[in-house]
């Protein structure tokens, strides 16, 4: 970088003025758009949603809610942050929607805030069933901060036993009680969760991190009208920058949630990305949006189905979402392993840990698999099932021994194929 101390901010592009950061971002634009995406968790934003998040509102301090702010200037950030609320309540058909959260984590983290004292019980899904960290894993604030316990997926079924869920609710009496995750790939009996909740005096939250898109979408249960209270980051199935959401039914729960947000967690929002959420939220709106979750239901099952037959085991026998999750212990791999081979090759996946799994987190013994980000580069039924079979030539040859630089450059080929047939827009 140039050692002149600018007077004034620069006009320069990116380009021109750090070609250090300028060529990481290039490098993972062209990553993006050679490699085949099945973290479960990521998705294509459109250039809309970019334009939005790298758009002046960068520079606004809005601490507050629109109309009750601490700064002047806030009429056009007010203007964003109204169609953001207003677009995710009719989006998601409720009452109250707080748009200010910088994350999921941070979405969870308010609601704690708002309803729990250091200390507190909490009740959610196990880690290695398919939950997440916040949802009181000792590593994590939830773990650390409040008492935590969890229920689990039943052995054989490797589902979420509602019978079990209401056994511990009446034993452990949780302030809190958690449904949702990061790896679970079933429909949630978000109505039995509310029962069970009414009946041990527990506040319900339901955390559709991953599946808002879904539920959006039309073609996952929405917990809206049983949950008192509602968590979802709006980057993954929901298509948006990331960012948090809370939504509610109730207004003093809402008051609780909007305190509790600003400005008890955190002080001035993200007002570019609250606009980027009212960009992704409108998009989400649109017709269209029902034919893309559709999509992304039917090419996990159909990945999910391609991958059984292979020989692969899928975790619960299948999928009613966005996310797969895959047992390598009948292979004999291990999840890291796995997810290193399929880099190689071009396909991105995370490592998972699955249901009693004894491994260590950064081996794990599964693979997680999402349709998300494939399907908004417009690939479908027949593009999964190509790529079950790329992955299972990969990790068949890993587990055999057999695989050469030829077999190799042959997947990899189809990769590319694939990518170069399904370009990205920006
Ligand atoms: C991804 C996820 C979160 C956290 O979202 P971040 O934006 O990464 O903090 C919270 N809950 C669940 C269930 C998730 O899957």
């Amino acid at each position: 970088m140039d050692d002149e101390v600018l007077p004034t901010v620069s006009a320069l592009l990116l380009e021109q003025v750090d070609s250090n950061v300028w060529k990481a971002i290039e490098a993972e634009r062209g990553r993006q758009a050679r490699s085949i995406e099945l973290i479960a968790s990521e998705n294509f934003v459109s250039r809309a949603v970019l334009q939005a998040q790298g758009s002046v509102l960068t520079n606004k301090h809005a601490e507050g809610y629109p109309g009750a702010r601490y700064y002047g200037g806030c009429s056009h950030a007010d203007a964003v942050e109204i169609l953001a609320i207003e677009r995710a309540k009719a989006l998601f058909n409720c009452r109250y929607a707080n748009v200010q959260p910088h994350s999921g984590s941070q979405a969870n983290q308010g609601v704690y805030l708002a309803f729990l004292e250091p200390g507190d019980k909490i009740l959610g899904l196990d880690l290695r069933s398919g939950g997440h960290l916040t949802h009181g894993a000792r590593v994590s604030l939830s773990g650390k901060w409040f008492q935590s316990v969890c229920y689990g997926v039943e052995p054989i079924t490797e589902l979420v036993d509602m019978d079990n869920v209401a056994l511990i609710a009446r034993k452990e009496r949780p302030r809190l009680i958690i449904a949702g995750g990061s790896a679970y790939s079933r429909v949630i009996d978000f109505a039995r969760f509310r029962d069970i909740a009414d009946e041990v005096g527990a506040i319900f939250m339901a955390d559709i991190a991953h599946v808002a898109g879904l539920v959006a979408g039309g073609v996952f249960p929405s917990p809206i009208p049983y949950a008192h209270v509602t968590t979802t980051t709006t980057h993954k199935t929901l298509r948006g920058p990331r960012g948090g959401m809370i939504l509610s039914n109730d207004a003093e729960i809402a008051q609780q949630i909007d305190a509790a947000v600003f400005p008890g967690l955190q002080s001035g929002p993200l007002m570019h990305v609250i606009s980027a959420k009212a960009v992704a939220l409108g998009e989400a709106l649109h017709p269209t949006f029902r034919t893309y979750a559709k999509a992304v239901l039917e090419n996990a099952r159909a990945l999910c189905d391609r991958l059984a037959q292979g020989g692969l085991s899928v975790v619960s026998g299948g999928t009613d979402c966005h996310l797969g999750v895959i047992d390598l212990r009948p292979w004999g791999l291990t999840g890291k392993s796995a997810e290193m081979a399929l880099d190689e090759i071009g396909i991105t996946v995370n490592k998972n840990t699955v249901p009693n799994d004894n491994a260590a987190p950064l081996v794990a013994s599964g693979i997680r698999v999402g349709s998300a980000a494939c399907t908004s580069r417009g690939m479908g039924v027949d593009e999964f099932r190509e790529i079950g079979d790329m992955i299972l030539a990969t990790l068949g040859g890993v587990r055999s021994g057999t695989m050469n630089a030829h077999t190799l450059k042959a997947i990899h080929q189809g990769v590319s194929n694939l990518t170069r047939r399904y370009p990205l827009p920006y």
